[in-house]
């Protein structure tokens, strides 16, 4: 086995042999197979920029544009908040969108919200994102405790605390929790403290919060898109390039965090090599 490193493939030239741009110009390789495993276009500057669309495209290959997955998403924080809680875990909430609730963690950034528990949900806020330029999440900042508990924590005297200390000892907020409810409720137009608890109760397990984008592919975990199964055989051969297969996220799948990326990187590349024996050319080469 060799590695050749510092060699970034750039196509075929006319006699179908592969092209390398290496430190010492360009090489040529004749291939009797090759494995195309490029990744997609997230982190382009650890190497995995996506610019084997263009070749791949030149040759007539079907490929599904290119979209963040697992990634973060834009909202138009106030300064004061953004200032303030940038970097800040929302810890043991629950993000609800349509049908789907995912409960874990978000983190607050400058830009909006990413993490765990946003990443679960990312395929469908992005494609939501698509059709209509914006979606609506829903936090619960307690979703362990029953609107019914939450009311009567809430409906002890406050005293003299301020209404952020209130929230904080009565139903353990955390700072950039009621940070959220603040912003939210600015939103409204309605003062936090001026909400009656059932209000306030509803609100803290059900926090709306708009999210205008995406963060972009550059900085998103993975990708989605990538070349068209139906452009592959069964042992991911692309069907029009004969003796190129295809694995890992160059192809058009997206999965979430927690290995489900990685093991279907290996198994697509797993599958293409096992591809590869079946060759005939193989075979016959031994
Ligand atoms: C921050 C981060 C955290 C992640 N955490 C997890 C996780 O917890 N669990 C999980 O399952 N997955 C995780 N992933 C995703 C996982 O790393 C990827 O899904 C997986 O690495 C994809 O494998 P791949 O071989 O398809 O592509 P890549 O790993 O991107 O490899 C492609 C390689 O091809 C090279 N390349 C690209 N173009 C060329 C060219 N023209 N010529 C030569 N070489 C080229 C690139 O430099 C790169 O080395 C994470 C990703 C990121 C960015």
């Amino acid at each position: 086995m060799q590695f050749a490193l510092r060699h970034r493939w750039t196509g075929w030239d006319e006699n179908g042999q592969l092209l390398f741009q290496t430190p010492d110009g360009q090489r040529a390789i004749d291939a009797r197979a090759t494995v195309l495993a490029l990744g997609g276009a997230s982190w382009p500057r650890l190497g995995s920029d996506g610019a084997w669309q263009a070749t791949l495209a030149s040759k007539g290959v079907a490929i599904s544009p290119l979209r963040p997955a697992n990634c973060g998403f834009l909202v138009g924080w106030s300064e004061i908040f953004r200032d303030r809680f940038e970097g800040q875990p929302l810890k043991g909430v629950a993000l609800t969108f349509g049908p789907h609730t995912i409960r874990g963690e978000a983190l607050v950034t400058r830009a909006g919200i990413e993490g765990g528990a946003i990443y679960a949900l990312s395929a469908e806020l992005r494609e939501a994102i698509a059709k209509s330029a914006g979606a609506a999440l829903r936090v619960a900042l307690r979703p362990d405790l029953e609107t019914g508990e939450l009311i009567r924590q809430l409906s002890t005297p406050r005293g003299k605390q301020s209404f952020s200390n209130f929230l904080r000892k009565a139903i353990r907020l955390s700072p950039v929790a009621i940070g959220l409810l603040q912003e939210a409720a600015m939103v409204s137009g309605a003062a936090l403290s001026s909400l009656a608890p059932a209000k306030l109760a509803e609100l803290i397990n059900a926090v709306p919060l708009q999210l205008n984008g995406t963060t972009p592919i550059a900085r998103a975990i993975s990708t989605a898109g990538g070349i068209s199964f139906d452009e592959l055989d069964a042992d991911f051969m692309i069907r029009r390039l004969p003796g190129i297969f295809a694995a890992g996220e160059m192809l058009d799948w997206e999965a979430p965090t927690g290995g489900y990326l990685l093991q279907a990187a290996f198994a697509t590349g797993a599958a293409a090599a096992r591809g590869i024996l079946k060759l005939p050319m193989l075979f016959r080469h031994g």
